[in-house]
């Protein structure tokens, strides 16, 4: 099987599984138990954020909410910020790039009262920064964007916004880094809040990660037994918790190898498709490496998608996310891309575990997909 279809999730890593299982098995204690055994797991639970915050410090001070997933993590900051400021920044602004655990939130907020403006995008899928520059007053409180594009793989300006937003202290900057962890460097030097699935870089399904430059700036949205600062109460999983860590430090360890081998990966199929007639890029060249769009315009997504599941290989329509929704994508939309190519577009996506051979077999595989297919190609 060639699994191409990373940005969806991974395989999980075996140091990471075995650090859940060892943790579970030493340390199963709650870290809010006051005995000996509960002091322990706190401070482990310590040591964990200590290392966090050493690995991807976010300015002057970091804070660590450990979470479920970059869709709570993205719930707990936007909902949290918003409702702390709403009495006196009511603003808040977007784009429709986001993933739905945002521009869901978005909506809510919006029906709840806040005042919701959406950044234009540029053709090459990026936030156009004199519109956001635009749309900047003393009223905005908010301001959330992805860090690396799900579906496309485009990298968001975060320098230039963090710059821009230096002139507006009560703007709050949050950035959804789930696909930039471990394939890309990361700046996040002045971002407020950033948020990050395990998931996504071979760890587990359920890990997330919040990171803030100041704690108290959330107002709670799951009340319970005050857990990780009252912001998000439930019993601590330490287990899953310190194998995030592990999971971090792993995809951070090797980034620049694996950044090169999947930029190697996606050039080569960047060449590759541009012999067969009728096949479109839609990444842009400079996107992060692990992501290559490509459009069949006359084919409809699902159809390439069974096609390429027949020949054992896993690719995605737009995203897992989206995909069974069947509407055409807002982002390639926003990036003005033809009705027809959006249509037949599909995502590849690489990992940490693809090889010069899955690229190979890719290839020939493709040879018999594309007589399949070519005459609905337009
Ligand atoms: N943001 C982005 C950009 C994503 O790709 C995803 C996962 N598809 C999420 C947020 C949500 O992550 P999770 O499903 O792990 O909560």
């Amino acid at each position: 099987m060639i699994y191409f279809d990373n940005a969806a999730t991974t395989k999980p890593h075996r140091d990471v599984l075995d650090s859940f299982i060892k943790v579970n098995e030493a340390v199963y204690f709650n870290p809010n138990s006051p005995h000996k055994w509960g002091l322990q797991a706190e401070k482990v639970l310590l040591q964990s954020k200590e290392r966090i915050q050493a690995m991807l410090p976010i300015g002057q001070n970091t804070d660590v909410i450990f979470t479920s997933g970059a869709t709570e993590s993205n719930n707990i900051a936007l909902k949290g910020i918003a409702y702390r400021k709403k009495q006196f920044a009511n603003e808040i602004i977007t784009s429709v790039l986001e993933h739905p655990s945002v521009l869901e939130v978005m909506r809510h907020l919006e029906d709840d009262g806040f005042k919701l403006k959406y950044v234009n995008i540029t053709s090459d899928g990026r936030i156009d920064i004199n519109h956001l520059a635009s749309l900047m007053n003393d009223r905005v409180g908010l301001v959330t964007c992805m860090y690396v594009n799900n579906i496309m793989g485009q990298i968001q300006p975060i320098d230039e916004i963090v710059t821009l937003l230096k002139d507006y202290p009560k703007a709050h900057l949050h950035v959804d880094a789930v696909q930039a962890l471990g394939k890309i460097p990361l700046h996040l030097e002045g971002i407020n809040s950033v948020s990050f699935s395990g998931h996504k870089f071979n760890g587990l399904k359920g890990q997330g990660l919040l990171l803030i430059d100041n704690k108290d700036k959330l107002e709670p949205i799951v009340h319970g037994g005050g857990q990780e600062y009252g912001i998000r109460s439930g019993t601590v999983n330490l287990p899953m918790n310190v194998s995030l860590v592990k999971a971090i430090a792993l995809a951070l360890d090797d980034l620049n190898d694996r950044n090169h081998r999947m930029r190697h990966f996606n050039n080569e199929l960047r060449q590759f498709f541009k012999k067969y007639k009728g096949v479109y890029i839609n990444s842009p060249e400079d996107g992060a490496p692990q992501i290559l769009n490509i459009a069949f315009p006359g084919v409809k997504g699902e159809v390439l998608v069974n096609a390429f599941s027949k020949s054992d290989i896993m690719v995605s329509t737009t995203s897992a996310c989206s995909s069974k929704r069947g509407k055409l994508n807002e982002v390639l939309m926003a990036m003005g891309i033809a009705d027809n190519k959006i249509e037949g577009s599909i995502r590849l996506s690489f990992g940490d575990l693809t090889t010069e051979d899955d690229i190979n077999h890719f290839k020939e595989k493709f040879e018999i997909i594309y007589t399949e297919i070519k005459e609905l190609l337009k």
